[in-house]
């Protein structure tokens, strides 16, 4: 039998990424076994369901390595309206389903308390189908239902406990639970992994697949995945959407590493491991049940060590996007006329071990880019102390003598004006560096002055200088 999964996303909002990591381990999980990935959207939800929430799922799928065109699909829910119709039908002919027209009071009015799930007032009356009339699924009175589930083991739910419940609403539209195990079956997958949060919904729909004659799937399902409050991740609270993440600049291979560690690790004491080798060890029985914290710190310290791990050269094309402003990703504060791609060569392997994303190379270059540096209040004010305009002067005279403008002779440069105000090099910098990049924490000092060019940096400190009159 060939292993066939699916991952079933509802196109309702930005990709989250506990929806990524299910895919993943989906993903993982056919090609360990041989099997097949289908993509299924889930857009039934006409209300809520819009194209570009679709495209997004497709292009955050690609960006973490399953790409269009290497799965089955993508198959949309909306076009299997008559199989779910179908079966509907079939559980009605069948006995397994019946018409109900109660609302929610007269349940309540019946039972005399809160409403806590269908009473079966309508088991044996014989209802035809009709407007406004739901179509409920006969749960069994005895027995229990018992989930085979690789990562949970055996849940056992007792059948009476099940209410009867809809699978068709009153226009006769089929619900989720009935239209995600019709497709099921029709795509003919063998295991379902998905959230836990679907955990409630398994046991009516494997109900469903014995109503309806086939063996059910085997579940496995992936642990929820909480903030640091250990609330369930929420679009409103907190940030969930993988596009997000991408455009913040983390890298695809950190964030699916990262990923895979909710509720798994791989053998040894490792953590950042190459994705080969999480594609052979990564093991879904292993996966822990218990709720897995998404610690967006340790995925930032993550993202930096795989920026680190790039060839110089992949790296300065792997800025691009935030240097020009491409796509979904934010203009940089200067004209395209004004970036310098030597410059950036030059000082792209010191910021390359100083960002953890990759949107940060932003401020820590601009002041090359920028006509006039981006000045920063808070920095200049701490930089700008007693003494400012005076070292600052010194530094002038000095730097304009030298007769070789690179980042040792700057230093040593400076170093010496900074000893005669009995000023160690730390202090002595503090002023320049405002001056010149507007900010007081960046690229190292003297080599992002060779970088800019004598003339630039001299007409900055210059204007500093005046500044400061
Ligand atoms: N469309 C459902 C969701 O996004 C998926 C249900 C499933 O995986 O079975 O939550």
């Amino acid at each position: 039998m060939t292993v066939r999964v699916r991952f079933a996303p509802s196109p309702t909002g930005m990709f989250h990424v506990g929806g990524a990591r299910s895919a993943l381990q989906n993903w993982i999980y056919a090609k360990q076994q041989g099997g097949v990935f289908v993509l299924r959207i889930e857009d039934t939800d006409a209300a809520r369901n819009k194209p570009e929430w679709t495209e997004g799922i497709l292009s955050a799928l690609d960006w973490i390595g399953i790409e269009r065109g290497s799965y089955e699909g993508p198959y949309f829910q909306s076009s299997y309206a008559g199989e779910h119709r179908a079966a509907a039908q079939r559980l009605f002919d069948a006995g397994r389903a019946y018409y109900c027209d109660c609302t929610r009071e007269d349940v309540q009015a019946r039972t005399g308390s809160q409403y806590q799930g269908y009473d079966g007032f309508c088991r044996d009356r014989g209802l035809e189908p009709g407007p406004g009339r739901a179509l409920r699924f006969r749960t069994p009175d005895q027995g229990e239902t018992v989930v085979v589930d690789l990562i949970r083991g055996e849940p056992t739910f007792e059948n009476k406990l099940i209410e009867d419940f809809v699978i068709a609403r009153g226009d006769g539209s089929p619900v989720f639970l009935l239209a995600n195990v019709v497709d099921d079956m029709t795509m003919g997958i063998t295991h379902v992994i998905r959230a836990e949060e679907h955990l409630p919904n398994t046991p009516k729909q494997q109900l469903l697949w014995d109503a309806l004659g086939v063996k059910p799937p085997v579940w496995a399902h992936v642990p929820v995945v909480v903030n640091e409050k250990r609330q369930k991740l929420s679009k409103r609270r907190d940030k969930v959407a993988l596009e997000a993440y991408r455009d913040e600049g983390y890298l695809a291979g950190a964030m699916r590493n990262y990923l895979m560690l909710l509720g798994w690790a791989p053998s040894g004491d490792r953590e950042i491991v190459p994705w080969p080798v999480i594609e052979e060890e990564f093991r879904l029985e292993e996966v822990n049940p218990s709720p897995a914290f998404f610690d967006e710190k340790k995925l930032r310290a993550f993202n930096g060590e795989y920026i680190r791990a790039l060839p110089v050269e992949e790296f300065i094309a792997t800025c691009q996007p935030w240097l020009t402003g491409t796509g979904t990703i934010a203009p940089p504060p200067w004209q395209p006329e004004e970036f310098d791609a030597a410059a950036f060569a030059a000082v792209a392997p010191l910021a390359q071990t100083r960002i953890a994303v990759l949107s940060e190379i932003v401020p820590n270059v601009d002041f090359l880019f920028l006509a006039d540096p981006l000045i920063d209040e808070a920095a200049w004010a701490k930089a700008m102390k007693e003494g400012a305009a005076d070292l600052l002067d010194a530094a002038i005279a000095a730097f304009d003598a030298l007769e070789s403008w690179d980042a040792e002779s700057l230093k040593s440069t400076l170093e010496a004006v900074g000893a005669e105000r009995g000023l160690k090099l730390g202090k002595a910098q503090a002023p320049v560096r405002v001056a010149v990049t507007g900010r007081t924490v960046g690229l190292p000092l003297f080599e992002s002055l060779e970088v800019l060019g004598r003339e630039r940096a001299l007409t900055r400190l210059r204007a500093a200088r005046i500044r400061l009159v």
